[in-house]
């Protein structure tokens, strides 16, 4: 990284780094907005097309670090992304970043960055800013020029309002990345429609009270994994009809882990019972959580869970999959210090986390 301008740049900024998605989309046809290909336009001149409407006094630095379309999103780029931040927030030059992504996969790197980063960007005062846009860039009306501007004056906007931690602006509204989830494929505020969220530029008091009880319920960030270390877990989902080979087929594989999106309460079709006692005691981890799209998980609600099987709270599939790699992966770093911490013992603190209504 020591050639990048993330480390050069002394005087007082915030940093913009770019990972792609609509928001650097291009139409072929400004016409035909949704014939497009995402992470197209360079992060910085995106930046460049707004700058005009920048507060004289924000001075802003841009990094690319992909130019993908989220769907495609992989691990390693978590990392890299991860990695950044982090650096971001020791750097005492920057003021606030903001990270432009698709909105496919903004739920994962929105929880991801929570637990990684979420305690230390609180404790260190900086605001870190996901936002994407649901219209590319050249498309008529396009909303990610002023989810960018959003996201850097608040990413520079002084703390009295509103703490140092992981947010996401889109549309106008502002939540925490954690809770940042697209729930449509196409409207703008598709990314919002689930979360609960506060205006941009004036924060309501509920909303805030609810992520300063998430804020002081997260007091220790998890590890990082290596880019070529990620625990290899899978999202399974139960339906009518659903088979026990769903289950069956993975246990003699190397997988690490197991979410299983259940129906209505997280429940999952008995045909998958058998299997599942399998997987566990071939050591698979096993977290349980619901495909209804909204609401808790609770732990042994409506039948017993199994033995090491974990109710995933409020998190989604996506979001109870990354909690659980994080989870597996500091397991593994407990273990080399000779800690002896579970898997368990970090997912059940992500679990717990508050749910901001
Ligand atoms: N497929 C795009 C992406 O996630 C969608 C978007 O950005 O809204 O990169």
């Amino acid at each position: 990284m020591s050639s990048n301008p993330i480390q050069s740049e002394k005087s007082p900024h915030i940093l913009v780094l770019g990972m792609g998605g609509t928001i650097a989309g291009l139409a072929n046809s400004p016409d035909k907005p949704l014939e497009y290909a995402a992470g197209q336009v360079g992060v910085d001149s995106l930046v460049s097309h707004i700058a005009s409407a920048i507060p004289k006094n924000v001075k802003l630095v841009s990094h690319q670090l992909a130019n993908i379309n989220s769907r495609n999103l992989s691990e390693s780029l978590l990392s890299l992304l991860g990695e950044a931040v982090r650096a971001a927030l020791e750097n005492p030059a920057v003021l606030g970043i903001v990270v432009t992504h698709g909105t496919d996969t903004i739920e994962e790197t929105g929880v991801f960055l929570q637990l990684t980063c979420g305690q230390h960007a609180n404790q260190v005062g900086k605001r870190v800013i996901l936002t994407g846009a649901m219209l590319p860039s050249n498309a008529p009306g396009a909303d990610g020029p002023s989810n960018l501007l959003d996201a850097i004056k608040w990413a520079a906007t002084p703390l009295d309002n509103c703490p140092g931690g992981i947010y996401a602006v889109m549309d106008g509204r502002a939540c925490m990345a954690m809770d940042l989830a697209k729930r449509h494929p196409t409207a703008l505020n598709a990314s919002l429609q689930a979360a609960p969220s506060s205006s941009a530029g004036l924060i309501n008091p509920s909303w805030l009270s609810g992520v300063k009880a998430v804020q002081s319920a997260w007091t220790e960030d998890l590890p990082i994994p290596r880019q070529t270390e990620w625990p290899w877990v899978e999202i399974l989902t139960s339906h009518a009809g659903a088979r026990p080979e769903t289950v069956s087929l993975w246990v003699e594989s190397p997988v690490q882990g197991l979410v299983l999106a259940g129906s209505g309460m997280g429940g999952f079709h008995d045909a998958w019972q058998a299997p599942l006692v399998q997987a566990a005691s071939k050591g698979i981890a096993l977290v349980r959580t619901t495909r209804t799209g909204s609401g808790s998980t609770l732990p042994n609600i409506p039948e017993k869970d199994l033995a090491g099987c974990l109710a995933a709270g409020a998190l989604s599939a996506p979001r109870a999959r990354i909690a659980l790699q994080l989870a597996l992966n500091a397991e593994k770093l407990a273990k080399i210090v000779g800690k002896p911490l579970t898997w368990q013992d970090f997912f059940a603190r992500i679990a717990v986390l508050p749910v901001i209504r």
